[in-house]
């Protein structure tokens, strides 16, 4: 078997970044840069979809759809009967995003393919390329949306129900792009599952980093928070009779920064997003306080125990500020660790293409963690300009930066296809 092949071409992955980019585009107003606007299932989505699909189908692979419109391609291993290493991501978009968010993944997974097949190279597993449906969650309102259906943690019911602003039905939605496949959505559990995606984040190219071992997901928890207190006139009202929604929400937001400086809840990360007074107006009171908390920690017991302290301290702020604090939990997701013998194979990798590399926790949710629940299965991280913005058209990696990491994965996913064990 030749053995020579340890770079892809990367100028052919960014035309194809560029080429997907194309659909969707958008004249961004605020930054003045073309953005893309790819919506699970619009479409621009089915647009970009059967661009994707139709690679998919040049490179000889064999595609499936399932019933949630997950999309797997499938490349013939020697050995039928061993499960495949996939390599996934997905392709969908937030409405303002950039290029590279999810699509590096699957287009760099095609772009080891291609490179597979231009040096007739032969793996001893199948090899598969997946991407899936509504990652992003923006348009139905649930976030890796196929992978989790694919991967047993939510079921196909409950996604098909699921209805956009417009009151659009998701499964009315997959069926009107051509994507409402017949394949089982569960998928049968691969080898090894391997992403690739842009850190969306400042710590890598802040610290000259050239690739992200990424060691897990962090927890996220969001809460919602109706903050009741006592509508008044603000010259007549005394302040020793107020009960002010917007002060109790100021203290809890206060608080969350305080948790944090105390060090006791490890590397937590804390948020009040959203703080919408009522009635909102100048010289009036707050009567009541719509909010947001969104917390994230990569120890699940960290988390748990801020969670724990934050509910005390609402019952202190409702006796300090004489308002009720009512809250539902509207997100919660456990910390996920990536495989550790995958992290190794990945920092090997690097080391070997004398990349400079760095333990790095994912601050998104992402695909991997999906099927790290049926799989063993790890990321890459590449590094973004502009301090790694994303979600914005700003969003940027240079040629280089994104095929460090696709050729990092390129030979781990060489090493995982050609082994009988893990
Ligand atoms: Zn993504």
């Amino acid at each position: 078997m030749p053995d020579s092949l340890t770079r892809i071409n990367s100028d052919r992955l960014y035309a194809a970044l560029d080429q997907l980019g194309q659909i969707g585009r958008y004249q961004d107003e605020e930054t003045g840069l073309q953005g893309v606007c790819r919506l699970a299932l619009s479409a621009e989505d089915g647009e970009g979809r059967r661009l994707v699909v139709g690679w998919m189908k040049e490179l000889g692979l064999e595609v499936r759809v399932d019933r949630i419109g997950n999309v797997y391609a499938r490349r013939a291993g020697r050995r039928a009967d061993l499960k495949p290493v996939m390599l996934g991501s997905h392709i969908d978009s937030v409405p303002t995003a950039g290029r590279f968010d999810g699509c590096l993944g699957v287009l760099g997974a095609l772009e080891i393919v291609r490179s597979l097949n231009e040096h007739k190279i032969e793996t001893l597993r199948p090899v598969e390329v997946a991407f899936f449906t509504d990652e992003e969650g923006c348009r139905f309102g649930t976030d890796m949306l196929g992978s989790a259906v694919a991967c047993g943690r939510l079921s196909l019911d409950y996604a098909y129900e699921l209805k956009d602003r417009d009151g659009l039905r998701l499964r009315d939605e997959l069926e009107k792009i051509g994507f409402l496949g017949d394949c089982d959505e569960h998928v049968t559990p691969p080898h090894a599952f391997l992403e690739c995606h842009v850190e969306q984040g400042p710590m890598l190219i802040q610290k000259g980093v050239e690739v992200g071992v990424v060691s897990g997901v962090q927890s996220i928890s969001w809460q919602a928070l109706t903050i009741v207190g006592k509508s008044g006139h603000a010259g007549a009202t005394p302040m020793d009779l107020r009960a002010d929604a917007g002060v109790a929400a100021s203290m809890i937001n206060l608080k969350l920064r305080e948790m944090i400086a105390t060090g006791h809840y490890g590397e937590m990360r804390a948020t009040m997003g959203a703080m919408t007074p009522h009635p909102g107006l100048v010289n009036i009171v707050p009567g009541k306080v719509e909010a947001t908390v969104d917390l994230r920690n990569p120890s699940n017991e960290l988390m748990q125990r801020s969670e724990t302290d934050l509910l005390a301290f609402y019952e202190e702020v409702q006796k300090r500020e004489k308002v009720e604090i009512r809250w539902r939990q509207t997100a919660r997701t456990p910390a996920v660790p990536f495989s550790s013998r995958l992290q190794e194979r990945i920092v090997a990798a690097a080391e070997r293409a004398g990349l400079s590399h760095q333990s790095i926790i994912a601050g998104a949710g992402h695909d991997a963690q999906e099927f790290a629940a049926i799989c063993p299965a790890a990321m890459v991280f590449c590094p973004g300009e502009y301090d790694g913005i994303s979600h914005n058209p700003r969003e940027f990696s240079t040629p280089k930066q994104c095929s460090d990491g696709i050729n990092v994965l390129l030979e781990v996913l060489l090493q995982l296809a050609n082994q009988e064990d893990l």
